[in-house]
């Protein structure tokens, strides 16, 4: 079932033995089915009794597969499949051929149901189409609905980015777009380095529909204090409350982060992204080059670690000592700009004398 797609009335065939059994019902002796199908099928949490609809199931198996071959590319299914019948693209563009096998077209129909819903998250932006592919932070409408201006028929969402500032061209963004997509477009965060494109699962908070039971997991197993572990589980969760989270929650009216004063204070920044954390990072063994994690959420950036066999404690250990760190600084520095009469506090965050002093005492807590 996981590697090949079942006739539609194979499926009810089974499905209507469950049913007869569930309900009791022995040879041709028919029993009363008190509660619909569909309603057996929800999930136990949602008042069902979590039976699967065995169509969509197996859709959901082979959309797995398909998943695979987008992200395992060491293995040897995809180094066999890739060779055999997506040679010159990738498993995204590959086209069903009738010589193909009957586990390729299964997976090519697991592939149309991400197709179907699954988005690109935007790193340099040279692999997303803008008109063509999903991309929107928008659940009912992921793709560009506004006309294709002549010109930028085959446009990369690279081309709305300024490659020096890694920030959006926003005149070119307005001049294209409606207003809403226009703002749609700029409200998605971009990164300070060169991020590779990543199509991601937007149903799940990390976008990837198996690595999320994973990365609780690993949270629950760290050899860490456990305050470290809940506060992990917290910045996985957006519940800390950073800039850009109080900004959420109309509790702020801006978000930019105090330290770098450039950027918008979202958890991800505030804890791995900010370039005033240069220094706590490069002095962080395994961790010099941050560059090479690329991640956009803490979520993304404990899977990476892990996968590249880093030390996932000594994250989440440096991680709480620069949140920790963080909220001093800024309680300290609140009593000192109430006391000194000071209007903003910003005037005092740029003297850059506690940004020494943050760094200093973040490794030092950790070692
Ligand atoms: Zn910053």
């Amino acid at each position: 079932m996981s590697c090949f797609k079942l006739l539609v009335g194979l499926c009810s065939e089974i499905e209507s033995l469950i049913r007869r059994f569930w309900w009791g019902q022995k040879g041709e002796r028919r029993k009363v089915h008190w509660v619909k199908w569909d309603t057996l099928c929800l999930p136990k949490k949602e008042g069902g009794m979590g039976f699967k609809d065995l169509t969509n199931f197996n859709d959901a198996l082979l959309a797995k597969q398909a998943w695979r071959l987008l992200h395992n590319k060491d293995s040897l299914f995809y180094r066999v499949f890739k060779m055999k019948f997506f040679p010159n693209c990738s498993i995204w563009e590959a086209q069903d051929s009738s010589s193909g096998s009957h586990a390729w077209h299964s997976i090519i129909k697991g592939r149309d149901v991400l197709l179907k819903g699954a988005r690109w998250r935007v790193g340099c932006g040279e692999d997303i189409s803008i008109w063509n592919d999903a991309w929107l932070p928008s659940q009912e409408h992921p793709r560009i609905l506004s006309d294709i201006v002549s010109g930028f028929e085959d446009g990369r969402v690279s081309d709305l980015i300024n490659p020096s500032t890694r920030t959006w061209d926003e005149n070119l963004v307005h001049g294209l777009f409606s207003p809403e997509e226009a703002a749609m477009v700029l409200s998605i965060p971009l990164s300070r380095t060169p991020v590779e494109d990543k199509i991601i699962w937007p149903f799940t908070p990390s976008g990837n529909p198996q690595q999320q039971n994973e990365v609780w997991k690993l949270i629950w197993g760290l050899n860490v204090p456990n305050k470290v572990r809940n506060f992990m589980w917290r910045a996985c969760k957006e519940a800390i409350p950073t800039k850009h989270n109080l900004l959420k929650r109309k509790i702020l009216n801006e978000d930019r982060c105090e330290q770098c004063g450039v950027e918008s204070e979202t958890t991800a920044h505030a804890l791995w992204n900010c370039s005033t954390l240069d220094e706590i990072w490069e002095s962080t063994p395994g961790f010099e080059d941050r560059s090479q994690l690329g991640a956009s959420s803490v979520m993304d950036l404990i899977n990476l670690t892990h996968e590249k066999r880093k030390n996932v404690d000594l994250l989440a250990m440096v991680m709480w000592t620069i949140w920790h760190r963080r909220n001093q600084l800024r309680y300290t520095l609140e009593v000192r700009t109430r006391n000194r009469g000071l209007g903003r506090l910003g005037s005092v965050h740029n003297s850059g004398l506690e940004k020494s002093e943050v760094s200093l005492l973040c490794v030092f807590e950790v070692k």
